[in-house]
């Protein structure tokens, strides 16, 4: 009854008064061996301290088709228990994934939350902007008008040069004419006083 598991079991049923050889009463045990599948069995509850030797089955051997299941179930057991441990390793790589991914969605949201902040900023600069941008517009369409309406003005005021001009020229040449007239006119007079003028 050495090697496999072997687990302690409470009485269950009345017990013959059995004691070994340290004068203690024995402890029964279940045995996990694939000859003795769930077999139970007193030993000495000090043997793991010194033991005086003492070890006896309790249950009867069980053999054919109940061991044969016993032993399959035990084996179908301990490959679920294998397959639990590896479950729950991959679990833990899961989970430590799923923390960092956690903490990256976090550190995400902040810059998200930075970049939100700073679009606001940005998008009342832009509005500022804008505004100023309306405004200069509306300023140079002012001095686009204003100067159209200058042009304007400024040809009225050729054209006004150019009548002008023209009336002084015509008033130059009536003067002119009149001086002209106006000396020939004394002239024939002076030259009729000098017909009249007696001779020397
Ligand atoms: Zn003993």
């Amino acid at each position: 009854m050495s090697g496999e598991l072997k687990s302690i079991t409470t009485f269950s049923e009345p017990q013959p008064v059995m004691h070994c050889k340290h004068g203690l009463c024995p402890e029964l045990y279940t045995s996990w061996e694939t000859d003795n599948p769930g077999r139970r069995f007193l030993r000495c509850q000090m043997w793991q301290r010194g033991d005086c030797g003492f070890c006896q089955w309790f249950d009867p051997e069980i053999v054919g088709r109940p061991k044969e299941l016993i032993n399959r179930l035990r084996s179908q057991k301990k490959a679920l228990e294998n397959r639990l441990k590896s479950q729950e390793a991959e679990h833990r790589v899961i989970s430590t994934r799923a923390c960092e991914l956690e903490q990256k969605l976090i550190d995400a949201n902040a810059k998200i939350k930075s970049l939100s902040i700073m679009n606001d900023v940005l998008t009342q600069k832009l509005k500022v902007v804008t505004d100023e941008q309306a405004k200069s517009d509306n300023h140079i369409l002012e001095l686009v008008t204003s100067n159209a309406k200058l042009t304007e003005q400024l040809v009225k005021l050729k054209r006004e040069l150019k009548l002008l001009k023209t009336l002084l020229k015509c008033l130059f040449f009536i003067s002119l004419m009149f001086v002209v007239g106006l000396s020939c006119f004394l002239a024939g007079k002076r030259n009729k006083a000098m017909l009249y003028l007696p001779s020397v």
